[in-house]
């Protein structure tokens, strides 16, 4: 048996409006070439100063993944030639990274794993080439786009810790929950504001000892990552298990196969030859400094989570989907505060708002029910104003036109039939249309009352009271 050993490096874009060492735009759909200047170029004699807030960041997500905050921290450059690197060199942090030594928790199967992050890191990043008529090799031309050059970056590696490509999904998954509630990267992976690069080895199972890395590239999606490890793990067992040795090299996903592909052999690893930037001086970051950026962190989503399986009584699967993003979060709990029962909020925030969402396409930060409109319809759904039935029409017209229940039920005079003689009249008349059906009900088969109460509904749109249309058919059909 083979087990694999998984590590993740994510480079995020930090959410700053000016690069790390210039003070151009990070606007991501600018014209090209247009937020550039002598430093993000690399001109000579123009010299970097360091965007205070990246840093902050920076020491922000450290805390919040548990690390160690450097208490002296620099940067270093990274030497190599490529063309949407105008400098030759990228300005990283190699010796003294901001954060060291952290964690995060994956919940995964009902069990808690640790997965260790081994550093935490700014950079900048390079710029954009875009290969027309092609890739890289079918290209009459390649063009550079310098808009990305010197846009802060994070970089977060993880150590050797994932066991499974189920793991390396949550995982990335809780990362990126992260970064979002500390709202210091937007995370598109679309956009490219989240990027993922993997290493794999497999081993004997129990074994300590490392196997041969395959580093994995190409990965859009956190799908992508697990669907790539899944098929990595096979082809690496079935080499090893022919008696063969896995190669060390790069490789590249490719979607349209659902496999990966070699890209490159690597020898030993790239010397870089790192030595400290010698335009900024190294960052002596005080104690007080980031005891006030700790002070300034959110409740964190595995904390939100746990709070509302304890304050709520939730399962653990809604508290785990309720806490996905920030927003969806404080929507449930303005809609708890309002209305009391947790449980009922979550069934419909998970049910009706949830596919209503995803039918539309709108974002919790764009609906247009407002907490307290959702609790107004649930109580009206108590107190029997409106059937269950009819709520989820009325819940529908909030969500499309913004009005209030009350609006929407005087408008369209869905309030609910309780008055027992208007109900006895049309249950009658049902009866008297189906008496091939109220006599099976007569004769003992129970479950034909539910086409009996069927028609009620159908005949009265949606309105009637189903408990009393039940009782009124019963004290007709049976003894
Ligand atoms: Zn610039």
């Amino acid at each position: 048996m083979f087990e694999p050993v998984i590590g993740i490096e994510v480079h995020a874009q930090l959410k700053t409006e000016s690069k790390l060492f210039c003070s151009c735009s990070t606007r991501f759909d600018a014209a090209p070439n247009s937020n550039t200047c002598p430093i993000c170029l690399g001109f000579p004699g123009a010299l970097p100063v360091l965007n205070k807030k990246a840093l902050l960041y920076g020491i922000k997500t450290g805390l919040a993944l548990n690390c160690e905050i450097a208490e002296v921290s620099g940067f270093d450059r990274k030497n190599y030639f490529y063309p949407d690197l105008s400098k030759n060199y990228q300005i990283t942090q190699d010796a003294s990274p901001v954060g060291v030594c952290g964690y995060i928790d994956v919940a995964l199967d009902g069990e808690v794993r640790r997965i260790r992050i081994k550093r935490v890191h700014l950079e900048e990043d390079a710029g954009k080439s875009i290969h027309e008529g092609g890739d890289i090799t079918g290209a009459s031309f390649s063009l550079e786009d310098y808009n990305r050059a010197g846009v802060p970056l994070l970089e977060i590696v993880s150590e050797p810790d994932i066991r499974s490509p189920k793991e390396a999904y949550e995982y990335l998954s809780m990362l990126r929950r992260i970064l979002l509630y500390l709202g210091v990267s937007d995370c598109k992976m679309e956009e490219g504001s989240l990027r993922c690069d993997v290493n794999i080895s497999i081993r004997a199972k129990g074994s300590d000892t490392f196997g041969t890395l395959v580093e994995l590239k190409n990965l859009n999606s956190f799908r992508a990552v697990e669907r790539s490890l899944e098929y990595e793990v096979e082809r690496q067992s079935q080499v090893v298990a022919s008696g063969e040795e896995v190669i060390r090299e790069t490789r590249h996903w490719d979607e349209a196969s659902q496999a990966t592909v070699s890209m490159r052999r690597k020898g030993r690893a790239e010397d870089y030859r790192y030595f400290p930037e010698p335009d900024l001086p190294l960052l002596s970051i005080g104690r007080t400094w980031v005891d006030e950026i700790r002070a300034t962190l959110p409740e964190l989503p595995a904390a939100r989570r746990m709070r509302f399986t304890e304050e709520y009584g939730l399962p653990e699967y809604d508290a785990s989907l309720l806490t996905d993003t920030q927003e969806l979060a404080d929507y449930f709990e303005a809609v708890v505060r309002e209305y009391g029962q947790a449980k009922i909020v979550s069934n419909w925030v998970m049910g009706e708002l949830s596919r209503l969402m995803n039918a539309t396409g709108i974002g919790i930060e764009s609906v247009k029910v407002a907490p307290g409109d959702l609790a107004a319809m649930l109580k009206m759904m108590d107190k029997g104003t409106i059937s269950g039935k009819i709520a989820k029409t009325v819940f529908e017209e909030m969500f499309r036109e913004g009005k209030s229940p009350e609006t929407i039920v005087k408008e369209k005079g869905l309030v609910q039939i309780t008055d027992e003689e208007e109900l006895a009249g049309i249950v009658d008349r049902v009866i008297d249309e189906n008496q091939k059906v109220a006599d099976e009900v007569r004769a003992g088969k129970d479950k034909a009352i539910g086409f009996l109460v069927g028609q009620v509904m159908k005949m009265t749109k949606g309105r009637a009271n189903p408990q009393m249309v039940n009782k009124l058919l019963r004290q007709r059909l049976t003894n």
